[in-house]
């Protein structure tokens, strides 16, 4: 449907109507006076016709004649208007404007015929005499039956003339009505229409969402009620959007901060939403995953079985998956139904936990009770074996015995050494985790000159010498104690794994980053592929020369971890046959990160169905845990 302007329609039915009122008024104006003015003109040429009567009684011989031409002649122009004499029989005797002999007969005449059948006649018709229009008038004299007709007639152009000028006017008039009209047509349309266009705008607007415009009040009353309206709505669905917003963020805030991956997907599995750790632990790195299905998105057969069975289920679903990238992730996901307010079902909602640091973890605990067991199991096997020698005669033989009694001394102080570091390793893991490791700003050099002198008597047994530089003020944030071990351990792999003769440089120094502190050695040094996992537990280059160096495989993991309690960092440079420089990096004391916070606070509510929260504390990040 064509669509029309409040106010154009408004001021077209004005201007319709205005249109109408003055044409009918023309209309009858112009038909009332045109007829007024012919009866008044030919009343007037009745009136004078009669008076010409009244001079045809002084005798003049009513026949063709100059005189009674003359007298035709000079009556017409007293009265002004056309005189014409015709006998009954239509012959024309006199005529002011024309010879009567020139004149056709005018029986035939309208106005002629009237006067003859004995009544005032009038006609409207154009005079082939004159060659006009022309108003005649006609009477017969003296009476009936008529000796002759007098006629009298003028023409209508003057008529028309004076007409036209009135008719002018009354158009002028009109035209100004009309335009006055129009004016006041345009004026009221705006006026109506105004309120309901600012109130069409304002909807517009309110659909839009600018819901805090406020529609003025208007003159029109009808109009007013319904923009208060209006602004009551736009108040009430401000309000109502306001708190949406808020829930809404409140909802993306929580889903954000949670440590759990949330996807929401539709019963076509496409997805509805989902939370940063859901697109890390999935690896979605496609920015717009909204409205896509979960299956393109993640391509991931044990999701999509266990999403499949989520929506056909009644029940949540839970399983593990891997998802594989640059390094397996390990999620074990909880699927349930997702529903509307009717309790309809719409979709599902997966809740993925990452499994991958505990998976790693228990790997890493079973690898360490096989390493462990492994490492005791040679000792323990070696002193098992000699104990039953000696005991089954040998320890008759008093230089076999002592031999083999030299044998289980030597396994003894290797399982004693074993144990120590198995016992200082877990001591510092816990006291780390607890925190509890005390840090103070301290002199470097004493430390250093501790271990040095800790290590010099082995070091004087394969002639090694032992170098250090060191300046006198260098500071850090350290337990002397635990920094002091990781030097030993440190220089006593340096000796061990070097030649005869050779030199230990241990130095310290101030860099940009931090203090440096460095132990380098010229001796058998490590190939490249061995550097990554040096640090593990248990972990040796050659086995061989480890035990027979005594060594645990514990030295560098128990450096790692007194390093990693100094928020410091560790390093290796080595090349075989060359020696090695390894390294321990220390924050400066002004660099020295907040200590590291780690609070485990559980606290219960009792609303109608107890609930206790779990918060755990970390310096970058918050997160609690519900668990009713
Ligand atoms: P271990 O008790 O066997 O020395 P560590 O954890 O101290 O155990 O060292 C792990 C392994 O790293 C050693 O077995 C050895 O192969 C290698 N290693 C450590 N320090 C040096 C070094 N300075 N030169 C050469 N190899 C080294």
């Amino acid at each position: 449907m064509r669509k029309t302007k409040l106010r154009l329609l408004l001021f077209g039915a004005f201007l319709l109507i205005i249109l109408g009122l003055m044409t009918a008024f023309l209309w009858i104006a112009v038909r009332t006076f045109t007829h007024f003015y012919y009866t008044e003109t030919a009343h007037h040429l009745e009136t004078k016709a009669r008076l010409i009567a009244q001079d045809l009684n002084n005798g003049v011989p009513l026949r063709r004649s100059p005189r009674l031409q003359a007298l035709c002649r000079d009556l017409s122009s007293a009265a002004a208007v056309r005189i014409t004499f015709i006998q009954p029989d239509g012959r024309v005797l006199a005529d002011s404007e024309e010879f009567p002999e020139h004149m056709d007969n005018h029986a035939d005449r309208t106005e002629v015929q009237g006067a003859l059948a004995g009544r005032l006649s009038t006609s409207e018709r154009y005079s082939h005499t004159l060659r006009q229009n022309m108003l005649y008038v006609a009477l017969p004299y003296p009476g009936m039956p008529p000796q002759i007709i007098i006629r009298v007639a003028i023409p209508t152009t003057s008529m028309s003339h004076s007409l036209s000028n009135l008719y002018i006017r009354f158009a002028l008039f009109s035209g100004l009505v009309i335009l006055c009209g129009a004016g006041l047509g345009l004026w009221l349309a705006q006026k109506i229409s105004r309120p309901w266009e600012e109130m069409r705008r304002h909807a517009s607007r309110f659909a839009q969402g600018e819901l805090n415009q406020k529609l003025e009040t208007s003159e029109l009353d009808e109009a007013n009620g319904l923009a208060e309206s209006l602004n009551q709505m736009a108040s009430q669905l401000d309000d109502r959007t306001q708190a949406l917003l808020q829930k809404q963020q409140e909802q993306e805030a929580i889903l954000a901060s949670m440590a759990e991956g949330v996807v929401a997907v539709d019963r076509e599995e496409r997805i509805l939403n989902l939370n940063q750790a859901a697109r890390v632990y999935l690896n979605i790195t496609a920015p717009r995953v909204l409205g896509r299905p979960l299956a393109e998105v993640v391509r991931n057969s044990q999701l999509q079985q266990l999403l499949a069975h989520t929506l056909t289920g009644t029940i949540s679903v839970e399983g593990d998956i891997v998802i594989s990238g640059n390094s397996e992730r390990f999620l074990q996901v909880h699927g349930s139904i997702l529903r509307d307010a009717q309790a309809q079902n719409i979709g599902a909602v997966l809740v993925l936990n990452d499994l991958t640091r505990i998976r790693r973890l228990e790997t890493l605990r079973r690898e360490f009770v096989a390493n462990v067991s492994h490492e005791l199991k040679t000792p323990i096997t070696l002193i098992q074996g000699f104990a039953e020698t000696l005991e089954d005669g040998a320890l008759k033989k008093a230089d076999e015995a002592k031999h083999f009694l030299q044998i289980i001394a030597k396994q003894t102080e290797r399982l004693h050494t074993i144990i120590e570091d198995l016992l200082t390793l877990s001591r510092i893991e816990q006291e780390s985790e607890r925190g509890s490791i005390p840090l103070a700003p301290g002199l470097i050099q004493p430390v250093l000159l501790a271990a040095l002198s800790m290590c010099r008597p082995v070091a004087e047994v394969k002639k090694i010498k032992l170098e250090l530089s060191c300046p006198e003020q260098l500071q850090a944030r350290i337990n002397d104690r635990l920094l002091e071990q990781a030097v030993v351990n440190y220089l006593n792999n340096a000796v061990a794994y070097s030649e005869v003769r050779t030199t230990v440089t241990l130095t310290a120094e101030s860099t940009d980053t931090g203090i440096l502190i460095s132990v380098r050695d010229q001796g058998i040094g490590i190939a490249a592929e061995h550097l990554p996992r040096l640090f593990e537990r248990f972990y040796r280059v050659d086995k061989g020369r480890s035990r027979e160096a005594g060594g645990s495989g514990l030295g560098l993991a128990i450096v790692k971890h007194i390093v990693q309690a100094h928020d410091g960092k560790i390093s290796v440079e080595s090349e075989p046959g060359k020696g090695s420089t390894f390294s321990i990096h220390l924050p400066k004391i002004n660099q020295f990160p907040l200590p590291s916070l780690n609070y485990n606070l559980t606290c219960a509510l009792y609303f109608p169905n107890p609930i206790i929260l779990s918060f755990q504390c970390f310096p970058a990040q918050h997160h609690a845990v519900v668990q009713p």
